[in-house]
């Protein structure tokens, strides 16, 4: 494995960093304090627009799978997930786009549902999200257990259920909601549906309140009796006889998305690190030992957990099992920037805990990192499982 970036990626950083400093880092900060998601109108959007953000990877990924990336086209996306976190995370997920199912429609989805569902996000005019709903409010680890039922009726799908902590529900044109066929069937059981926005049946959204990651909306809402045509199943018909594999490829879809979060947290991790050796520097600091100990041990922990992202992506590129190096890297990055965000609080003492100060709001956006896209105790679970040859 060589890590050698391409100057065409460098120069993709160099925009990146160019756009985080001037454009996401104020705008997360402007949501983080007001506590807020930034409202559909707000003139970021349209910015992101202008600037070519919000459109969807899907009709490059074959070109781009052709012209060949030198890195790899999932290491390539690490390298910029990373470098965007940098600045703010929660913007990264705020900013108009697919988002989270892209790779799923991407992967499962058939071709008029491509057309369908990924062509508005080719060269949108306006600010546009979608959505992925699979938390419950009874849980979100276990996706086998999930509870909002769908029931076929005649050419429709009739689904019945609640879903909580959904990034972008609320502005998304549609949402891809995960439901069970058959509440004793498991995983075997589960389906995806694609629910477009102002369906009869779908509402009840609210805002939750959250610690840290705020730039972007995670909402609640409910579905009651929300009929939508029989083509709305993920994958088309077929999928209907499927069995567990539908559910697999769901959830496999995903795996690069684990790697993607880890590259997220390592950039938070990064501008913790960033913030405490300049404070340390700025208040004569540096000639602490302890302090310097401290930096030491951040900054091996952070170069180790990013080997760990590079890792998983790199083997997701040579299309090789990546599963259990996309937990680990979870599990440590999340767990990296923890460390290191509580290192930063800990060097710049009471001007940390003022709650004004960058390193702050790192610290809760870090903590945020090790609960979304499937706990640390469940990555590790996983790891457990395939160490020993239980299935997942
Ligand atoms: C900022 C944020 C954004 C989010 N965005 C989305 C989104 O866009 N879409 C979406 O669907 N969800 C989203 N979520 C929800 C997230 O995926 C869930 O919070 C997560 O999967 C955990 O589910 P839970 O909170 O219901 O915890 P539970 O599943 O109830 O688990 C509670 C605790 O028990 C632990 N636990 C559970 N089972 C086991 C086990 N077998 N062994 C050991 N420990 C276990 C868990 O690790 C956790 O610590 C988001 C959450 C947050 C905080």
């Amino acid at each position: 494995m060589e890590i050698r970036f391409s100057d065409a990626l460098r120069e993709h950083v160099h925009r990146m960093r160019e756009w985080g400093c001037t454009e996401a880092r104020p705008a997360g900060l402007e949501a983080d304090r007001n506590a807020a998601p930034l409202p559909v109108n707000h003139p970021f959007f349209e910015k992101c627009l202008s600037s070519g953000r919000g459109r969807t990877s899907w009709r490059n990924a074959d070109r781009e799978e052709s012209a060949g990336i030198p890195e790899g086209r999932l290491v390539r996306r690490v390298v910029l997930a990373e470098e965007l976190a940098y600045w703010d995370r929660g913007i990264g997920v705020a900013t108009p786009g697919v988002g989270l199912p892209e790779s799923i429609v991407i992967g499962s989805g058939t071709e008029e549902q491509k057309e369908r569902f990924l062509g508005p996000f080719v060269k949108p005019e306006r600010p546009t999200w979608a959505s992925f709903a699979l938390t419950e409010p009874t849980g979100g680890s276990d996706t086998a257990a999930f509870r909002t039922r769908a029931r076929r009726d005649g050419k429709h799908w009739v689904l019945n259920g609640a879903k909580c902590f959904i990034g972008n529900a609320g502005r998304a044109e549609w949402i891809l909601v995960q439901a069970t066929t058959d509440p004793g069937g498991g995983r075997a059981a589960q389906r995806a549906f694609f629910v477009e926005k102002g369906t009869p049946g779908i509402g009840g959204f609210r805002i939750e309140k959250k610690m840290g990651l705020r730039a972007y909306e995670s909402t609640s809402f409910s579905l009651e009796e929300c009929r939508v045509p029989a083509d709305s199943l993920l994958g088309g018909e077929r999928e209907e006889k499927k069995g567990g594999d539908a559910y697999r490829e769901t959830m496999g879809n995903l795996n690069f998305n684990r790697a993607g979060v880890a590259a997220n947290a390592i950039g938070i991790a990064r501008a913790a690190l960033d913030e405490a050796v300049g404070f340390a520097r700025e208040n004569d600091l540096l000639g602490n030992s302890h302090v310097r100990d401290r930096l030491e041990e951040a900054s091996r922990k952070l170069r180790s957990a990013w080997l760990l992202v590079l890792k998983a992506a790199w083997l997701a590129d040579q299309r090789r099992p990546n599963i259990i190096e996309s937990s680990m890297c979870k599990v440590v990055a999340a767990e990296t920037a923890q460390d290191i965000a509580a290192a930063g609080m800990e060097i710049l003492g009471p001007v940390g805990g003022r709650g004004d100060h960058l390193i702050e709001k790192l610290y809760r956006d870090a903590k945020a990192m090790n609960i979304v896209e499937g706990t640390g105790q469940i990555q590790r679970m996983i790891v457990a499982r395939q160490l020993v040859g239980l299935p997942r």
